[in-house]
């Protein structure tokens, strides 16, 4: 038999994602629903640290489903990187009655909390909540679609004046070490090529791909850069193709953090609600240092080590796509 959950805490962590909102909103309803009290926990695991919450009711998260970013804000906690750290957190963890954590963040949060819960064996719960889908243990993270349909808006915008001056566009779209966003923008925005940092991908072959399209009387060319890619920035690689075409009319655009806000979209909404709601469902069965994740559209708990430890993978078949539909 599971230990009874009676207070529950809840916070958002490292880089903010449209969509948390509506996870916090489901994992307080969701809380209020069982009988268990819901403290909300301000800046990530610095209000931990620093005692910084309160507790949340059912009105407490009206008219924030809707809404971008986090309203319980989200930070980079360095004191949390060490031992004296989180014992602090511990202290007030324990000061305020809590039972229990829910952590909504990328795999670095995720870290963070699976150490917090080996070290002084509380039950913790992660929720997805990143715009770079590269979390194993779940299909899609929190954030990704919306960023995604942002990134897309963009490029169809920037494809009406490329078309027009018959020039060339790179569009860097986020992603340190994950494609995801470029990969599903490219082919959701019709681009002749993307740059991704998960393949090895050479200037020559982009230039070789450009030229094919232009002996295709291709009408418009949109080049999608991941900002992580192994080739530099959006501007280090239109550089290097004015070097080979130069009759080429080049421009860049860096989309940056406008992929990061935004009202999120339906998809996002319903995953959110539907992963807060498990996360406290999984914590009343007795589960802890696990991620909640939906996989072929079915929730999944995984090990929090197993899902920041496995890379994901972008797809081979969506890459394959994306080259056909490309000529
Ligand atoms: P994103 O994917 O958007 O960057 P993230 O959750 O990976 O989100 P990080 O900045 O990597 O963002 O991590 C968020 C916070 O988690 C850190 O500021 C820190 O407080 C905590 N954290 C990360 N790694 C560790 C670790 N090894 N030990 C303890 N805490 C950690």
């Amino acid at each position: 038999m599971a230990t009874e959950i009676k207070k529950i805490g809840v916070l958002t962590s490292g880089g903010d994602a449209p969509g948390m909102n509506a996870a916090v909103r489901a994992v307080v309803r969701a809380s209020i629903y069982y009988g268990i009290d819901v403290f909300g926990i301000y800046k990530g695991y610095d209000g931990l640290i620093n005692g910084n919450m309160e507790q949340l009711y059912v009105r407490s998260v009206s008219n924030i489903l809707s809404r971008g970013g986090t309203f319980l804000l989200s930070a980079r906690s360095k004191e949390f990187r060490t031992k004296e750290g989180r014992a602090k957190a511990y202290e007030n963890f324990k000061a305020n009655g809590l039972d229990a954590l829910v952590v909504i963040g990328g795999d670095g949060s995720f870290t963070g909390a699976d150490i917090f819960s080996q070290e002084f064996d509380v039950p913790v719960i992660g929720i997805p909540g990143t715009i770079d889908n590269d979390l194993s243990g779940t299909d899609f993270t929190i954030g990704y679609d919306t960023a995604c349909n942002t990134a897309r808006e963009a490029i169809d915008k920037i494809r009406d004046t490329a078309s027009s001056h018959e020039r060339l566009f790179f569009v860097e779209v986020m992603g340190r070490d994950a494609g995801f966003i470029a990969l599903n923008s490219a082919i959701g925005g019709g681009a002749v090529a993307m740059i991704v940092p998960e393949h090895n991908w050479s200037i020559d072959a982009l230039i070789s791909r450009l030229k094919k399209g232009a002996a295709n009387q291709k009408a418009s060319n949109v080049v999608i850069v991941a900002e992580g890619c192994h080739l530099g920035s959006s501007y280090d690689i239109a550089e290097k193709v004015k070097e080979h075409i130069p009759h080429y009319d080049i421009r860049v655009s860096v989309l940056g953090h406008l992929q990061r806000g935004g009202s999120p979209t339906t998809l996002d909404r319903v995953l959110a609600s539907r992963m807060g709601v498990a996360a406290v469902e999984g914590l009343r069965e007795g589960q802890s240092k696990v991620m909640v994740g939906v996989i072929n559209n079915k929730i999944s708990y995984t090990p929090i080590g197993e899902a920041i430890k496995t890379i994901k993978r972008l797809d081979d078949d969506e890459f394959r796509i994306a080259k056909i539909l490309s000529i």
